[in-house]
């Protein structure tokens, strides 16, 4: 028999803990205890390791110790930042009732404590916890299995953070892709996607948290019965026609969004069918080698996105880079993009207007977000009283203008369509500094309640009270270090220093000081006095945040009443503003409007490299323009051109290849281009594959990754799309690497027939220009000065007579010796006129058959330096490639 501390002994609050717990077993547990959140047993263990913060001991539960930690309410922010960053979900639990309420039902009650809130990576809100420039987004995934074995996905994407809320659909060979555009930060499907053994690969490959759902509820039927309850509907027809997949999806996201939120509601928008099916493919590996939005090593600065972030707001700054993630492909729609693009460039005094009211415009979308979820603060408010007040200025602005293009005129009419009295009433009623909680008070203006004037008045009146009647007991008592203070435990308090306060124990002073608290050279005393005080001053206080938080609550429904005209304006001046932003890119950086059609054409004059011209620009050094033509030959309807770029290392192959990418990207997204003229005709699809590195990760060499994305592009490339292939065949043998690009050329040439741009460094394939009608040749030209190599990063008809790779690796600082050496060994190779076999292959091949495999040259290692005569021998310089001889040459420098 256990004594009489039973340690089996669970207690009320572990009990209430352990109930709570259950329910949420996949997150970890906030539990709310005074000012701090606190996490136990394994919670605690991994918050304590993730966040680098003192694990302790609470007790025991169960005969064992319970490991603890906490984190300050105030700071808490900052660690669910970090928790969720490092892939968590944590339940915010709080007190739901006074602890006065409990101690009412009996000694032993614990306080009533709720889950408020899931906090997951795709459903926060908080600012701090957002970027203010990246969209925040939750998407849900539903499946519609097809006869023939295909299925079709559903894909619903969540902004909770501003509302936004979109459906498509996508077969199974897009879904990376359309991932790829969206970035969510968190993904939910129903159990039976995410265990599909067809769609294991995909998913450890997709690096954001994935959260299972379970079936029951997902439904199309459920699903649909959930939207039309959220929005108060009877049809969703009025949204627009949705498939099946589509449907389940957006229930499969409203149902989290309502699971994570306990009953608050953000502030949706009805589900619109998403740009999605018309915006260019880009598939992640592309994106990333093009570094559209952020750099190969992962940050915004020195992506395409940053150099043309021209941007003032937030909402605009998210636009945008929302824009460049899935340029159109319809033709009309790009052209009222650009339309509104050129009426600014055109009328830059309107543009000079519009960006310095932008530029007080605050983030209304997610401050309307919070406030719609109960979770904004008096700043929130302000920032809606600015952003709308703005917004009058800036419809008045466009509304002056005669023959806006469409685009910024319906942006005008969604700001003129707000209530002009909101601002006003908010910028009125709201004080000029504000506290970020509302429960901090003192947030309403001086002048606009006479009775919260009165309350507050009262409490400034009530410390002269005290103040004198400090004075008076000093003078009284002869204390004259008498003193009232206040602290949280003791409230108002007289304190006198040690000597007086035994006076006070003693009479007359007994009958008006109760003792309270001994110091060490202090004694603390109370008064009936100032007991009467303090309770005026705590009740002015408490009617007075009263009265305050009345006021913000008839602030915020009159915000959330006109919650759509709100949403409508933010999107608007998010989209002034984007218009705004490349305007001003365009007439500074001298960027013209591209002409788009549905030809095959790309026709680029002077075109340039948008990151790589502003870097040069902040060295002081100029880039130079280059002309690209890819537009099918006017006689032949076959197909695009392939312009084969051959040039020395550090020419400016890549860039070239690039900048057409970021060209065709930046005009199909609704920008201006960096060139002097551009004609390009729809692309529906962009493939890159330049310099990959070895993915590790996956147990595969640079080679092999280089192999698998160019069979992914010579499998999927249409018509339409736009190729970008750098040096492919490089990370093998020379003569398999040759085979290989040449056979990828050919086949770009009779299956693939789109247009594409093809740099190498093999000189023998420029002439398949010769055989194949819509094979051009290009190179980057370079010249000799002394010896030195320099380039000149013009690019121009022809093929490069030279590879220059011995002035390069001079540049790069190889040893003037082993320079030296290999330039001697190069003039021995260069007598034998290699190229000579390599040409008469182009007339003996018919297409598609693989040159005959010479074998490459095998040098033996011998062991003494003798050796090293007997390796010269054996080479057999007729046979090998300036890069072998290369090779050779450091095997043989090893040997010595
Ligand atoms: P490659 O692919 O031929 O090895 P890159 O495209 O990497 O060469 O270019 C090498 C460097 O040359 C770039 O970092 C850039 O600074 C410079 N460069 C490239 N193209 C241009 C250009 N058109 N004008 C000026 N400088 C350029």
């Amino acid at each position: 028999a256990r004594a009489s501390a039973d340690p089996g002994r669970v207690t009320p609050m572990m009990a209430q803990y352990v109930e709570i717990k259950a329910a949420n077993p996949d997150s970890l547990l906030f539990y709310r205890m005074g000012d701090f959140y606190e996490l136990f047993f394994r919670d605690a263990e991994i918050a304590s390791r993730t966040l680098g913060i003192v694990l302790t001991k609470r007790g025991k539960h169960q005969g064992e110790d319970i490991p603890m930690c906490g984190v300050p309410v105030e700071r808490a922010d900052d660690y669910l930042q970090r928790l969720i960053g490092a892939g968590h979900r944590v339940a915010v639990c709080e007190q739901t009732e006074d602890p006065s309420e409990a101690k009412k039902r009996g000694p032993k009650s614990v306080v009533r404590r709720d889950v408020v809130r899931l906090v997951t990576p795709g459903t926060i809100t908080e600012e701090r916890l957002l970027e203010p420039g990246r969209a925040s987004l939750l998407v849900a995934v539903a499946r519609r299995k097809l006869s023939d074995a295909g299925a079709l996905y559903g894909l619903a994407a969540i902004d909770i953070s501003t509302g936004r809320f979109s459906v498509m659909e996508t077969p199974q060979d897009r879904l990376a892709i359309e991932f790829a555009r969206l970035e969510p930060r968190e993904i939910v499907c129903p159990d039976a996607i995410h265990d599909d053994p067809e769609l294991k690969e995909f998913w450890r490959e997709v690096s954001v948290p994935v959260t299972p759902l379970a079936r029951e509820g997902l439904d199309a039927a459920s699903a649909e019965r959930r939207l039309k309850e959220f929005f108060g509907v009877a049809t969703l027809d009025a949204f627009g026609a949705f498939s099946r997949a589509e449907i389940a999806a957006a229930g499969a996201a409203l149902a989290y969004v309502e699971r994570t939120q306990f009953g608050a509601r953000p502030p949706l928008s009805p589900p619109v069918r998403d740009a999605g099916g018309a915006t260019m493919l880009i598939d992640a590996a592309t994106r990333a080698n093009l570094e559209l939005t952020r750099t190969l090593s992962g940050e915004r600065t020195g992506s395409l996105l940053a150099a043309i972030d021209r941007t003032v707001t937030p909402g605009g700054a998210r636009l945008l880079a929302e824009r460049l993630a899935g340029p159109l492909t319809d033709v009309a729609m790009i052209a009222s993009r650009h339309d509104a693009v050129e009426a600014l460039v055109t009328d830059g005094a309107l543009r000079e207007d519009l960006q310095q009211a932008l530029a007080r415009v605050p983030d209304v979308a997610r401050a309307l977000a919070r406030l719609s979820l109960d979770r904004g603060g008096p700043r929130d408010l302000a920032a809606l009283g600015m952003g709308l007040s703005a917004s009058r200025d800036i419809a008045r602005f466009l509304g002056q203008r005669i023959n806006l293009p469409v685009e910024l005129s319906r942006a005008a009419r969604a700001l003129a369509d707000t209530d002009p009295a909101l601002p006003t009433r908010l910028n009125e009623t709201l004080a000029d500094e504000l506290p970020l909680n509302r429960r901090d008070g003192r947030f309403v203006r001086e002048g606009c309640d006479p009775a919260l004037d009165e309350l507050r008045l009262l409490q400034v009146d009530s410390r002269k009270v005290i103040a004198q009647l400090q004075a008076r007991y000093a003078s009284e008592t002869g204390c004259r270090t008498l003193r009232i203070k206040h602290n949280s435990m003791l409230g108002y308090f007289v304190e006198v220093p040690q000597a007086a306060g035994e006076d006070f124990l003693r009479e007359p002073w007994r009958a008006t000081f109760v003792h309270r608290q001994t110091m060490s050279d202090a004694m603390r005393f109370s008064s009936v006095e100032l007991g009467e005080l303090e309770a005026k001053i705590a009740s002015a206080a408490d009617r007075a945040l009263k009265l305050e938080l009345g006021v913000f609550a008839d602030l915020c429904e009159a915000v959330l009443a006109q919650a759509e005209p709100i949403k409508a304006a933010a999107l608007a001046l998010a989209e002034i503003d984007v218009a705004a932003g490349l305007a001003e890119l365009a007439s500074r950086e001298a960027w013209c409007r591209p002409i788009i059609d549905d030809s095959a054409a790309f026709t680029i004059e002077r075109g340039r490299h948008a990151v790589v011209e502003a870097a040069l620009k902040r060295d002081g050094k100029p880039f130079v323009a280059n002309d690209t033509e890819l537009s099918p030959p006017a006689a032949s309807q076959q197909g695009g051109r392939i312009c084969l770029i051959t040039g020395p290392n550090m020419a400016g192959k890549s860039t070239f290849l690039r900048q057409n990418a970021l060209i065709a990207v930046l005009a199909q997204m609704g920008a201006f281009v960096p060139a002097a003229h551009a004609h390009i005709g729809i692309v529906d699809r962009l493939f890159s594959r330049v310099g990959a590195a070895d993915d590790l990760a996956r147990g595969r060499s640079t080679f092999m990754v280089e192999m698998v994305e160019t069979a992914a592009i010579l499998n999927q490339a249409g018509p339409r799309a736009l190729v970008i292939l750098d040096e492919i065949g490089r990370g093998t043998a020379t003569f398999d690497g040759l085979s290989i690009a040449w056979a990828a050329i050919e086949h770009l040439h009779e299956i693939n027939r789109c247009r594409s741009l093809f740099a190498t460094h093999y000189h023998e394939l420029t002439a398949l220009g010769d055989r194949l009608d819509r094979v051009t040749n290009a190179t980057v030209r370079v010249t000799e000065w002394n010896g030195e190599v320099v380039f000149l990063h013009e690019v121009v008809a022809g093929a490069a007579d030279r590879s220059y790779g011995i002035q390069v690796a001079k540049l790069a600082g190889l040893p003037p010796a082993v320079v030296e050496r290999a330039r001697a060994i190069l003039s021995e190779l260069e007598k034998t006129e290699r190229e000579k076999p390599v040409a008469s292959l182009v007339d003996d091949l018919p297409l598609f058959a693989v040159p005959a495999r010479r074998n490459a040259p095998v040098i033996s290692a011998p062991t003494e330096i003798d050796g090293l005569r007997d390796a010269l021998a054996a080479l057999d310089l007729d046979e090998m490639t300036p890069r072998e001889a290369l090779e050779a040459l450091y095997r043989l420098k090893g040997l010595g």
